[in-house]
């Protein structure tokens, strides 16, 4: 059984703030959060309805607190109701800040991250770009390809159908438009796509 249904069966599926069971999506709450370096194991995890989840403090002392205060969970049956466009939000946040180039860790090769954004840099982007154009007029294997430019076949895939190159971003699967500067013409991306896919078998 996972974690998250054992949180639920301790706890008879039942927030632990307002005591709501019914018409209440419930989370399994991580009491210290997983960002801050708490556990994924059960006495971290508490069940709560999405509104309580939503609203809970960081920090285990203020969380105590929060949870020691019950709350009747009929007054935030107004809130429920609506609780579609808290997730809406919460989504679409995300996906603000991943536009910003905010959520990339990584840039991808022939950009650098200053101050959160993806900058071109010129060396790489050249690289790049040349990877591209060898790939498609050359008679160049990927494993050769690979090795002219130092890098492991699988990196090269990921190079050559890399999205991000389009000034696109990905965010929960879907692609769409960021906010950095375009590295590659669009039509020698999608020729490479083509190329990948009859020859290689691969999708971006
Ligand atoms: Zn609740």
């Amino acid at each position: 059984m996972n974690l998250r249904k054992k949180t639920f069966e301790r706890d008879d599926f039942t927030c632990q703030k307002c005591s709501t069971s019914q018409n209440a999506k419930l989370e399994a709450h991580h009491i210290n959060l997983r960002s801050m370096g708490g556990k994924n194991e059960l006495n971290n995890l508490i069940t709560l309805c999405s509104i309580c989840h939503y609203l809970a403090p960081n920090g285990k002392e203020s969380f105590a607190t929060y949870i020691a205060e019950k709350i009747d969970g009929n007054i935030l049956n107004s809130f429920r109701k609506y609780k579609n466009s808290i997730a809406e939000r919460t989504t679409f946040g995300m996906e603000r800040k991943f536009q910003e180039g905010e959520a990339i860790t990584k840039p991808p090769l022939g950009y650098i991250m200053i101050n959160k954004k993806l900058i071109i840099e010129e060396q790489n982007a050249a690289r790049v770009r040349s990877m591209y154009a060898l790939f498609l007029e050359g008679d160049l294997s990927l494993t050769k390809l690979a090795k002219i430019h130092s890098v492991s076949v699988n990196g090269l895939k990921k190079i050559l159908s890399n999205r991000a190159y389009l000034g696109e971003v990905k965010f929960a699967g879907k692609g769409s438009k960021g906010t950095h500067k375009v590295l590659l013409d669009s039509e020698l991306f999608e020729q490479v796509q083509q190329k990948l896919r009859t020859e290689y078998s691969i999708k971006d």
